[in-house]
């Protein structure tokens, strides 16, 4: 479990990344770490893209119902004239956001602020997603977080869409993903078939 850093004197903050496939608890993990600040009495904040309009419109919800108030904003630059004495700031669904976050995120990490900023490290295709690969790149401290493999048990990496959409921002119902591990991930729509056989059977 990650422990934050305690810096007697330090003069500037640091930006930490959570990233992982879908169901990995991503949300959660951002919304322990920032409950945790609040207890402490330190002024915390979190941001997400308003794109992300899946629940409640000023909160950032984990599937498990836990939430925080976020507020949305349509550019990450948004997020600097937001701030003002807060000292954790969050970010959820990163991956959404434009590549200027990356710059956001280092302005407010050199101005003191402790960053942690949540999202899917790669999209449905396998690929690296939106401005996360260029923050692990710049993050002092990076939790890659793991749902389980609904087909074999394995450590899951990557999101596979169960649905023929195309495009690459679909904030459907979490119906339409489901974490798989590399192997399973690999095999494509061979287990959705095998799936549905072997569900015939059984009826
Ligand atoms: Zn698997």
């Amino acid at each position: 479990m990650f422990l934050e850093p305690h810096f007697k004197g330090q003069r500037s903050g640091w930006i930490e990344v959570v990233c992982g496939a879908m169901f990995s608890g991503k949300t959660e993990e951002l919304i322990r770490r920032l409950k945790r600040a609040s207890f402490a009495h330190q002024k915390v904040v979190i941001f997400k893209p308003s794109i992300d309009v899946r629940y409640a419109d000023k909160e950032v919800v984990s599937h498990d119902k836990n939430a925080m108030l976020a507020i949305p904003v349509k550019h990450s630059s948004e997020i600097l004239t937001y701030v003002t004495d807060e000292m954790v700031i969050g970010v959820d669904e990163a991956q959404f956001f434009d590549n200027e976050l990356v710059e956001v995120c280092q302005k407010l990490a050199l101005s003191g602020k402790r960053v942690v900023v949540a999202g899917l490290d790669m999209d449905f295709t396998g690929q690296p997603f939106g401005p996360i690969p260029a923050l692990l790149a710049v993050s002092e401290y990076i939790t890659k977080v793991h749902p389980i493999c609904v087909h074999c048990g394995n450590l899951a990496t990557h999101s596979y869409r169960l649905t023929a959409e195309k495009s690459k921002v679909m904030l459907g119902e979490k119906e339409s993903y489901e974490p798989r591990c590399r192997k399973c991930y690999s095999m494509g729509n061979i287990i959705d078939f095998s799936h549905k056989i072997s569900k015939a059977k059984l009826e």
